[in-house]
């Protein structure tokens, strides 16, 4: 299938053309033409699909007449995203297929100024993305008027319940007129998914991307075993080899995001972080640096990782293991985006074998084990911890410490979650 034969007009097909793109991925071929017809969708697609585009797209077709002219100053669309980085790449893509149709847009996210955001949602926008929290804000400030809104997309649904977004998501919603047009994205299909869609679509259609573009298919993946205390001397040996060239490495925590960006630093690798607790410019400027190529190394934590869409990240590294499935397939799918290559390497201490089996047994393969050639890897200390972890159930320790407080502490997986997640 081309692109010209989903019902685009020749500005968009033209600014298609202009990013190089020869054909569309599946799930733009399956739901443009879907979305032009006007229907509700939902779209089940993991990262490195190429949905941005699926859904931005068919809305800047329809925020325009059929003559190319605006159709006045409403609020036509909002886009709802979970992170800043993803609003802002939401908007390099609007920018980058809008270059040829006049089609005013604005951000709207936390940690910057407020000032510059209602400035511009003034002057009369025919687009808002947004996080849920900051247009919240605004909106209480009477900056918005949706009465015009047709187009409404939430990205990322999964994710916005993760974060607790629910709530205001529910509040915007709410303030949107009834007869519009609703797309909703998520990597996952959960029962609280499905009642999304209940509680904001009207009989959707279901578009779920095929195998093709699952980064846990497509990226190389394996994995060293290693104790916590070699985690970073075996990243250091890693990198000691040129062929990772732009590196995205996770960890569980802020804390230890810095942690890693400030040891490597010190050995002279150019590294740097990104987390919440820094602000949104040195997050942007992180950021930059990393797709210019003037760092080697990113640190980030799954939240703030969510909008990377830098090309050419050669390997992704699990320094932490990712708690949950759905985690690993975003954070690798941040290489071998579209159609090049990449290399997900994770690091398994004796912690990560339960979340480990989860994982294979959800991707439905087992990930390649590998020993670092001139890494001495610390077999002792790994059967120690081994050993440790193994204590026979039912023993109490006898300071009344160790396992049963963790266990307690932890009882369900998604305390587990919640307890990690910053
Ligand atoms: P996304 O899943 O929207 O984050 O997109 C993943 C990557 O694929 C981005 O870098 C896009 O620029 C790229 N992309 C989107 N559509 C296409 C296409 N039809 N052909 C090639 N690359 C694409």
């Amino acid at each position: 299938m081309s692109f010209d034969s989903l019902g685009l007009r020749p500005e968009i097909l033209k600014a298609i053309k202009e990013t190089g793109y020869t054909e569309p991925t599946p799930i733009q071929s399956s739901s443009i033409p879907q979305v032009l017809e006007g229907r509700d969708l939902i779209g089940i697609a993991q990262t490195g699909t190429g949905k941005t585009a699926a859904f931005t797209l068919p809305m800047l077709e329809k925020l325009i007449h059929h003559d190319g002219q605006r159709k006045g100053r409403g609020t036509r669309a909002l886009v709802l995203s979970p992170t800043r980085e993803l609003v802002v790449q939401i908007e390099e893509n609007v920018k980058t297929y809008a270059k040829h149709i006049p089609v005013k847009v604005a951000t709207v996210y936390g940690g910057v100024g407020e000032n510059p955001q209602k400035k511009a949602l003034r002057s009369g926008v025919e687009l808002i993305i947004a996080t849920p929290g900051r247009l919240m804000d605004l909106m209480g400030q009477g900056c918005t008027n949706f009465s015009e809104c047709e187009f409404f997309v939430l990205d990322e649904a999964d994710r916005m319940l993760d974060m607790g977004f629910l709530p205001n998501v529910r509040k915007i919603v709410s303030s949107l007129p009834k007869k519009r047009q609703t797309l909703l994205f998520s990597a996952t299909l959960s029962k609280e998914i499905e009642k999304l869609t209940r509680e904001f679509q009207h009989s959707p259609k279901f578009v779920e991307i095929g195998k093709r573009s699952n980064p846990a298919d497509t990226v190389e993946q394996f994995l060293y075993e290693v104790t916590k205390s070699q985690k970073i001397g075996l990243l250091k040996h890693l990198l000691g080899n040129n062929d990772l060239y732009s590196v995205l490495v996770f960890t569980r925590t802020k804390y230890g995001a810095d942690r890693v960006a400030k040891q490597l630093g010190k050995s002279g690798i150019q590294t740097g972080a990104i987390h919440s607790n820094r602000t949104q410019n040195q997050r942007t400027r992180a950021l930059n640096d990393f797709k210019d190529g003037k760092i080697r190394v990113l640190v980030a934590t799954d939240i703030a990782a969510r909008g990377i869409d830098v090309e050419g990240i050669t390997h992704v590294v699990n320094l932490d293991f990712p708690p949950t499935p759905e985690d690993y397939i975003h954070r690798i799918g941040r290489t071998g985006r579209a159609k090049s290559e990449g290399v997900a390497i994770s690091f398994v201490t004796e912690e990560d074998r339960n979340p480990l089996r989860t994982l294979e047994r959800f991707m439905k393969k087992s990930i390649i084990r590998r020993r670092a050639k001139g890494f001495v890897f610390d077999q002792q200390a790994f059967a120690a911890t081994d050993r440790k972890h193994k204590t026979p159930r039912g023993i109490k320790p006898k300071d009344g410490s160790g396992f049963k407080r963790q266990k307690k502490r932890f009882s369900s997986p998604s305390k587990r979650r919640n307890f990690r997640r910053n």
